[in-house]
């Protein structure tokens, strides 16, 4: 059986499964939104560890920063706090302060992947979804070991390219699942959902690794994002969900049959037996049903800035 101390706790391998467990039992102590003041929001009730990044606001102050996490899952494990304000949210903020927030993402992800194998980059939204603290924030954690499931993701890319010679780029034949196409990325329900209305992100134009885009494609993406986590809270009254990254682990930047992703995964379900038992998902909602409806959202315009 395979575990190593590991930053307070352990990481241990299922030698059955292969799959990797952290055990973090400080994590127990963080806090919870409900205690006196927000340690996220400028002003006197601010407490964050060291500062490792910040986009100035002109003028003094900053539009997005990232701390240390307090309670650490591994030695590589930062908050993006994503505005000063702290009813602030990415689904309804500017197409300007998405950008911002997936900029954060972008460089985070380039300073934390030269010591882990897998660098995660996530944002829960809800108690359902697993967040703790209300202000809006995302993670960015590296991880020294490759899951199970992005090995199993690698293979079957990789797989899929020897096949069809291009790489997976959430292009789809059939437009009935496409939600939103600006011509640089694309949104659309996948053929085979894990969760109801979920929605994934990816570029027209394949590349492997996330922290390689480009300004132009940071805009698009983040414009793309927002407006489908506009449409998802339009359309299912703010559910709560996790939003994460899929781009290349280290060592596969520049490989030519991977393509970096974003995932919506609304948690209107709890997993049940069959999904615990088998791993297989039971979705009620017909990918074509969930991207006309939110096809439908989606012609809303953005909120103008505030
Ligand atoms: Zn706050």
């Amino acid at each position: 059986m395979t575990a190593t101390s590991w930053h307070g706790g352990e990481l241990r391998q299922d030698p059955l499964t292969g799959d990797w467990s952290v055990l973090a039992p400080h994590r127990a102590r963080r806090p919870h939104t409900g205690a006196v003041g927000c340690p996220f929001c400028p002003g006197p009730s601010e407490d964050t560890p060291p500062e490792t990044w910040r986009l100035p606001a002109p003028g003094g102050g900053w539009l997005v920063r990232s701390v240390r996490n307090r309670y650490a899952l591994s030695d590589h494990h930062e908050v993006i706090i994503e505005s000063p304000r702290h009813d602030w949210d990415l689904a309804t903020g500017t197409d300007a302060e998405a950008a911002n927030v997936l900029l954060a993402w972008r460089d985070r992800l380039r300073a934390l992947r030269t010591d882990a194998a897998q660098v995660a980059v996530f944002r829960n939204r809800g108690a359902a979804a697993g967040t703790s603290l209300d202000h809006p924030h995302s993670q960015v954690v590296g991880l020294p070991v490759l899951s199970a499931s992005a090995r199993r993701e690698l293979s079957a890319q990789r797989e899929r390219y020897e096949r069809q010679g291009r790489p997976y780029t959430g292009e789809v034949s059939d437009t009935s699942r496409v939600v939103l196409d600006d011509g640089q990325t694309v949104a659309f329900a996948p053929f085979a959902p894990t969760a109801e209305f979920e929605v994934r992100v990816a570029p027209r134009r394949p590349a492997a690794d996330f922290a390689g885009v480009s300004t132009g494609e940071l805009t698009s993406a983040a414009a793309t994002v927002r407006a489908m986590l506009r449409a998802l809270r339009d359309e299912l009254g703010d559910p709560p969900y996790n939003l994460f990254l899929h781009t290349a682990p280290s060592g596969l930047e520049h490989a030519p049959w991977l393509c970096w992703s974003m995932r919506i995964v609304p948690r209107l379900a709890v997993p049940a037996g069959l999904e615990l038992a088998t791993g297989i998902p039971v979705v009620t909602t017909m990918p074509e049903d969930a991207a006309r409806r939110l096809r439908a959202r989606a012609a809303i315009p953005a909120v103008p800035p505030a």
